[in-house]
C-alpha cells in the first residue's frame, strides 16, 4: 500500500490538528488537515488563500461551511486519516450533516 508523502516540518507534525470536511453551498466538499484553529482555517477557504480547489468553490458556489472535524493528537495522525479519508472520499461525503441531515437534528444523544 502506498503511503502519504509528508512535506511538513517534523515540529508541525508533532502537533494537535484537526481533520476537517468542508461543504460549499453547491454541494461540493473539501477534506483538509490542518494544525491551525478551525475558524482561522476556515477564514483562509473563504478568502481564496490556503486552497486553489477551495479558491474555485468560492468562486462558483460561495464560501463553505466547516462540516465535520475531528480532532487529532498530532498532525501527522491528522495527514493519514485525512489520505484515507481522500482515498474513500465517499465515505466522508456520506457523512455529511448538511447533505445528510439526520432526523434529530445531528444531536448525538441516543
Ligand atoms: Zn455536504
Amino acid at each position: 500500500m502506498r503511503r502519504p508523502r509528508f512535506t511538513h516540518s517534523s515540529a508541525i507534525l508533532a502537533r494537535p490538528a484537526h481533520v476537517y470536511l468542508l461543504h460549499f453551498p453547491n454541494g461540493k466538499h473539501y477534506i483538509g488537515a490542518t494544525t491551525q484553529a478551525l475558524d482561522r482555517r476556515l477564514k483562509q477557504h473563504n478568502i481564496g488563500v490556503g486552497s486553489k480547489y477551495c479558491k474555485r468553490m468560492l468562486r462558483l458556489s460561495g464560501p463553505a461551511v466547516i462540516a465535520i472535524a475531528v480532532a487529532y493528537p498530532t498532525m501527522a495522525d491528522a495527514l493519514v486519516a485525512e489520505w484515507q479519508a481522500k482515498r474513500n472520499s465517499w465515505l466522508l461525503r456520506r457523512h455529511c450533516p448538511i447533505c445528510y441531515p439526520k432526523p434529530n437534528g445531528n444531536q448525538n444523544t441516543p
